[in-house]
């Protein structure tokens, strides 16, 4: 596996693949490897001859009371896990290669940012998109990975790269979750024993939601988050952030369940923010 640093070496790279008539896949991370991001690399292996996967802590989706500084990190087991998974090429850029001192362009997709994550962290997808155009444009794969896990940014980026005509084919993989239900994330590194307990009421929310749904015939999206609202409550150490109960592809709010229904929320266990969701 080679690990990459500069976007010269990637461009350089990625042609000599295309010279040879090879097909790029790519999975962009941020890093701290868990089964979530290794199913991506796993899943790019069978719709790629390459993949390339970017590990980099993109500075302009943070906030600046977010946990930028502390964001986990362990290279060295990173390289080797995907090492482990196939990946052909690491690209690991510093900050300086990402964003010099006189970066001034960004991306900005309406409407789908402004509600659930994009509500409570103002200008988080204004960096992600960013972040993930610059990278399309250095790697330039055929087909890119993301995770439902994040599935209002699966949803930017599917509208980003319609939007501005970008030839890459995004596709969106099933949420990794631990044996109990909660789903994998970099972040449940912060978890103290605890909490993790308490982590589980996002994935039981959850899983209410779809038996109110499925089981009980509920139809009003109010007495779901009412009843979500209760379970996560009665976890200690839990501040509900959102609940959200709507359409997956617009993003907006129902009212009446409907077919498919998209149920997000985030929640902080003690100081972590986590976030999971379903469809319904
Ligand atoms: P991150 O490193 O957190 O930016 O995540 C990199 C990619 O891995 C994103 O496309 C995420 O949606 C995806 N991902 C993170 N956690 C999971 C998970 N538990 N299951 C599936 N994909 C995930």
């Amino acid at each position: 596996m080679k690990t990459v640093t500069t976007k010269e070496g990637v461009r350089h790279l990625v042609g000599e693949w295309k010279k040879a008539s090879l097909t790029v896949g790519f999975v962009p991370t941020m890093g701290y490897f868990h089964q979530g991001h290794l199913s991506l690399m796993d899943e790019c292996r069978k719709l790629a001859d390459r993949v390339i996967v970017s590990l980099f802590v993109n500075p302009s989706q943070f906030g600046p009371n977010e946990d930028l500084a502390s964001y986990p990190r362990d290279i060295e087991r990173d390289l080797r896990l995907a090492g482990e998974h196939g990946v052909d090429a690491i690209f690991m850029p510093d900050e300086g290669e990402m964003y010099p001192r006189n970066h001034r362009t960004w991306v900005i997709v309406e409407d789908l940012t402004e509600r659930l994550c994009g509500g409570s962290r103002p200008g988080h997808f204004r960096g992600v998109a960013t972040v993930v155009a610059k990278l399309f444009n250095i790697v330039q794969p055929d087909v890119a990975l993301f995770g439902q896990k994040d599935f209002q940014q699966l949803q930017v980026i599917r509208q980003m790269a319609k939007d501005l005509d970008m030839p890459v084919k995004i596709v969106g993989c099933p949420i990794v979750r631990e044996k109990d239900g909660l789903a994998m994330s970099s972040r449940n590194a912060y978890l103290s024993e605890e909490e993790r307990r308490s982590a589980l009421c996002l994935y039981r929310a959850l899983t209410l939601a779809r038996r109110l749904v499925l089981e009980k015939g509920v139809t009003s999206c109010l007495d779901i988050q009412k009843a979500m609202r209760e379970e996560i409550e009665s976890f200690p150490f839990t501040k509900i952030d959102y609940i959200f109960t709507g359409d997956p592809e617009s993003l907006q709010p129902l009212e009446r369940v409907r077919s498919p229904l998209l149920v997000a929320l985030a929640v902080f266990v003690g100081t972590t923010r986590l976030i999971d969701n379903m469809l319904i």
